[in-house]
């Protein structure tokens, strides 16, 4: 499965758990969290799990229906 990540930019805290797991594929602007690299799916799965904010969404590319982490 290819997935695609969606940040909730509402949602976001800001706080960077997803760039802690992940730091080359998400980064902090500001105080909103942005992907800059396509990153694996195994590395998407981790940073939305490590969301506190549930703010990171995986979509399965093919389809474009949500999944679970
Ligand atoms: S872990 Fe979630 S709430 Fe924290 S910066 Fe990343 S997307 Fe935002």
């Amino acid at each position: 499965m290819t997935l695609i990540a969606q940040i909730d930019d509402a949602a976001c805290l800001g706080h960077g758990d997803c760039v802690h797991v992940a730091p080359n594929v998400f980064i902090l602007e500001g105080d909103v969290a942005e992907q800059h690299a396509p990153g694996t799916d195994e590395q998407l799965r981790q940073a939305a799990r490590a969301c506190p904010a549930g703010a990171i969404i995986l979509l399965e590319a093919a389809s474009g229906i949500e999944v679970d982490p």
